[in-house]
């Protein structure tokens, strides 16, 4: 069977969380990382296509996300799905919304959903307005972000600068009364001329009602969860089946690195429970490497024990990320930080290490990038939306995780390397 779904996600673990929702449903799921340079061949029923374009200037987004719309195209995908992020990180110029449309055009779809809900990570969407646990998106950590403040939680307002066709709600109400009730307001809306609705979901049951609802839809976005029913539609009907190429599911052994890049709070708490653990930590400081260099973050690396499973990081609360934003621009510090967790990545590997847990969307793209992987087989969840993958880096077959910056518990790190022990 040939693909039958592709999805294209706007950064590297946003790319693996939709991959490991997918493969609960054990259909065959492969991740290419950038749009494959090949022509598809042996492609499995799931296709997604990570990018790296969720703050790239918009027409570079665009086009991007035509060229892998086109490779899923070939490769046979019939069914469509646009990934960003479940705190819909956006500037009001894009790129979630220019995207969206410009891939409506090519598909000659006339309206697609947003639905960034993702209810077992505490991400709700009510009345248009996105929650991340009980706090509304604007009054949340993310109106920290480094490179994505978000300080507006209604979704309607967020994407409306960003498109040029009509945004509206089918809110919970509608959702609630079933999967029928939310097509008559779908169909309601499109005779209207609305192209962009945002749905409301609050619950896991909330997003199976929209995945029926949906389902002939040509396109779809939102967060992963959104995706996660829709496999089990297919299986139902026939569209896809569990067989597919054989994903490899192999590392070769070696010790362990954590690389995190990632300054959400969560991540932060992360980093301060695993450095509290005693586990041998490296403190990146933007400001000296771009001063400096790598050279003694290399230098310390080497002279680790190889059984300790080192974390090397520039994760920093808000005002000490802004200082470093203040010195070097925003670009530029995290530009530094990106560039040299990268070249760890590197070094590690030519050191040895075999099994790489990353913390941060664009920091998972900068390592990804630099350890030139281009595809990754997806295997067992660590948390929901972060699950192990394995890949081939050069010569060598590695295990690697990359964590979305507020995913995952405070225990994540030591978890990950439980989860792959197991
Ligand atoms: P998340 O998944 O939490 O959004 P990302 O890796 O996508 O994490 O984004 C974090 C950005 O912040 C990256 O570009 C990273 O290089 C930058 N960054 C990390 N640490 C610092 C720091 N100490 N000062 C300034 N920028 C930083």
């Amino acid at each position: 069977m040939t693909t039958y779904f592709g999805a294209i996600a706007d950064d590297f673990t946003g790319a693996t969380d939709l991959a490991g929702l997918l493969a609960r449903s054990n259909v065959p799921v492969s991740l290419r990382v950038g749009v494959p340079k090949t022509p598809p061949v042996k492609t499995a029923p799931l296709e997604i296509i990570a990018l790296k374009c969720r703050t790239a200037p918009v027409r570079q987004a665009v086009d991007e996300a035509r060229a892998a719309l086109d490779w899923l195209r070939r490769a046979g995908a019939k069914k469509f799905f646009w990934k960003y992020c479940s705190t819909f990180d956006s500037t009001p110029r894009g790129n979630i919304g220019p995207v969206a449309e410009a891939l409506m055009e090519a598909l000659e779809a006339d309206q697609t959903i947003y639905c960034p809900a993702f209810p077992e990570n505490g991400r709700s969407v009510f009345m248009g307005n996105l929650f991340v646990g009980e706090q509304p998106l604007a009054e949340s950590p993310m109106k920290d972000h480094p490179l994505t403040p978000m300080t507006d939680s209604n979704l309607l307002r967020l994407l409306e600068p960003q498109v040029k066709m009509p945004v509206r709600l089918a809110n919970r109400h509608t959702v609630a009364n079933g999967p029928q009730a939310l097509r008559e307001r779908l169909a309601q809306l499109r005779q209207d001329g609305v192209a962009h609705v945002i749905t409301d979901a609050v619950t896991n049951d909330d997003l199976c009602i929209i995945a029926e609802a949906c389902q002939d839809m040509t396109l779809l976005t939102g967060g992963s969860a959104i995706a996660m029913p829709l496999p089990d539609i297919w299986l139902r009907q026939g569209l896809v089946d569990r067989s597919g190429p054989d994903l490899s599911h192999h590392a070769e052994d070696g010790p362990a690195i954590i690389l995190s890049g990632s300054c959400s709070a969560m991540t932060n708490r992360q980093v301060s429970a695993y450095v509290l653990g005693g586990q041998p930590s490296f403190r990146l400081n933007p400001l000296d490497l771009a001063e400096n260099g790598v050279e003694e973050v290399f230098e310390w690396l080497s002279a680790q024990a190889p059984d300790r499973a080192p974390i090397i990081y520039a994760t920093a609360a808000p005002n000490e990320v802004r200082a470093a934003q203040d010195k070097l621009g925003t670009e530029r510090a995290g530009a530094v930080v990106e560039a040299t967790l990268a070249a760890c990545a590197i070094k590690a590997r030519d050191l040895g290490f075999r099994r790489f847990v990353v913390a941060g969307g664009e920091t998972s793209g900068a390592v990804t990038k630099a350890l030139d992987i281009r595809q990754l087989n997806i295997g067992k969840e660590i948390a929901p939306g972060v699950p192990w993958c394995f890949a081939r880096t050069g010569e060598h077959h590695i295990a690697i995780t990359l964590k979305s910056g507020n995913f995952g518990t405070e225990d994540f790190f030591t978890k990950a390397l439980e989860v792959l022990d197991a």
